[in-house]
């Protein structure tokens, strides 16, 4: 099944909206998303933020409050990630786009958020990064350099770059097989993942999905359907090559 993929290689491992959507967390771009009742220009771009800060605090205040909420827990997916990173002996990196924290929840260690983490803020006169559980407003004031007024949600904005693309790259140049999980296949830079694994190489691919992607046809392999099952199916059959 897993022809290609050697215990001592590294995993890749891209997940997106639809492994937390299980988890009771709205997405952002489905029919049903955050995005069909809020416009994203009206509270997710930095020129959003500039002409209306306490629409955009509000609006990120309320998903910060979402995710605090008990209901929202890590599923059997998210565990299942956490197991592979435990047990695969040659290492995995998940690179994940959402900015919640239920990958390290379940006990994911070596995870990069390319579009940033809802729990942290980030001060725009210092650049300070640190964790965030509360409400953010015009007023709160910075707790490394002491100023108020430029606090803002350490997320990535529409127009903004996403972070550590340059590691996110060299990993999917190296790694022996790179997993899609729960992602429209839609949003680049991510979409082109795949696309950039297949180019440097001999690399297996996998996408996990609830449909088809858009980049479908790219991946070695498919498995549909919730990522609760697929997830913790597919971390059984790789762990079982494990000697
Ligand atoms: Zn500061």
């Amino acid at each position: 099944m897993h022809q290609g993929v050697k215990q001592d290689e590294p995993i890749v491992i891209l997940t997106g909206a639809g492994i937390s959507k299980e988890s009771g967390l709205s997405t952002f771009r489905d029919a049903d998303g955050i995005w069909a009742t809020v416009n994203v220009e009206d509270v997710a771009t930095p020129e959003a933020f500039a002409a209306n800060p306490v629409r955009v605090h509000d609006f990120y205040n309320q998903r910060r409050e979402a995710l605090q909420r008990e209901a929202v827990q890590p599923n059997a997916a998210h565990e299942a990630l956490a197991r592979l990173e435990r047990d695969w002996p040659g290492g995995v990196l998940l690179v994940t786009q959402n900015i919640d924290d239920l990958h390290e929840r379940a006990g994911s260690r070596n995870v990069i958020h390319m579009h940033g983490e809802l729990l942290k803020a980030r001060c725009g006169f210092c650049d300070h990064v640190q964790g965030w559980r509360r409400d953010l407003g015009t007023d709160t004031a910075c707790p490394a350099c002491g100023r108020a007024g430029r606090m803002r949600p350490h997320v990535v904005w529409f127009g903004e770059m996403p972070f550590m693309m340059e590691a996110i790259a060299e990993a999917l140049y190296t790694c022996g097989l790179f997993i899609s999980i729960g992602t429209s296949g839609n949003v680049y830079p991510a979409a082109g993942f795949v696309a950039t694994v297949r180019e440097a190489g001999e690399a297996r691919t996998i996408e996990a999905n609830l449909e088809p992607s858009e980049g479908a046809s790219h991946f070695h392999e498919a498995l549909y359907g919730p990522a609760s099952k697929t997830v913790p199916e597919l971390v059984e059959r790789l762990l079982a090559t494990v000697a």
